[in-house]
């Protein structure tokens, strides 16, 4: 039989505890990396001819509405703070 001593086993303890804590927050941290927010560059564009709202996916500046297909321009949004 293996004999322990107090400070062996109380070490052993916590060698287990932090190698449990370890791995978790390496799970957690796989975790929060595939649900991470990401900076996108779509923008959000407003017809004025028909107030349709539509996302387009490239950064552009000057697109065509899906619905009625006249001209929009992407206009920076006023700070609201
Ligand atoms: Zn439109």
């Amino acid at each position: 039989m293996i004999e322990l001593s107090f400070a062996d086993a109380l070490f052993t303890y916590l060698l287990l505890w932090i190698l449990f804590i370890g791995i978790l927050w390496c799970r957690e941290l796989a975790r929060v990396k595939n649900f991470d927010w990401k900076v996108s560059n779509s923008r959000l564009f407003h017809c004025d001819n028909c107030h349709h709202s539509f996302i387009v996916k490239d950064s552009v500046n000057l697109t065509r509405c899906p619905r009625c297909n006249s001209i929009c321009i992407f206009r920076k949004q006023r700070n609201l703070e």
